[in-house]
């Protein structure tokens, strides 16, 4: 297995994992951009959004309520945060493993959106 994200959410790598759910895992950034910066995956691989199937619904939905959980427990849910998946080139996606990004904890660069 070389996918990076497979082998963290196995626990082949190490990284700072902050929650594990059925099918679901969660850990920090290696390189923050901003003060909570967590990383939320499927266990299961899936390459990107663009790669989703509709047996995939349910899955991917677990990450936002996931991360929203995350957001409560690291105190940013009140002020806000925000929630991206990078997908693709232009998107500047550079690990091929569906993740959520969750920011927050302060405020954050002008939205594109
Ligand atoms: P993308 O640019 O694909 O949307 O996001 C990939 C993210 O994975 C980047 O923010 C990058 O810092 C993070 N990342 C890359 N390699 C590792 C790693 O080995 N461990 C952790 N914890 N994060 C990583
Ligand atoms: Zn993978």
């Amino acid at each position: 297995m070389s996918c990076l994200f497979c082998q963290i959410a196995s626990g082949e790598i190490s990284a700072i994992v902050v929650h594990k759910a059925e099918g679901v895992t969660a850990f920090r950034d290696i390189a923050p951009q901003a003060s909570t910066h967590v990383l939320i995956i499927p266990d299961r691989h899936i390459d990107g959004a663009d790669a989703m199937a509709a047996s995939d619904e349910a899955l991917v939905g677990k990450l936002i309520h996931v991360a929203a959980e995350i957001a409560r427990v690291e105190g940013i849910a009140e002020r806000g945060y925000r929630l991206v998946i990078n997908q693709g080139r232009d998107a500047g996606q550079t690990v091929d493993h569906l993740h959520l990004h969750l920011l927050g904890g302060g405020p954050l660069h002008t939205p594109l959106v």
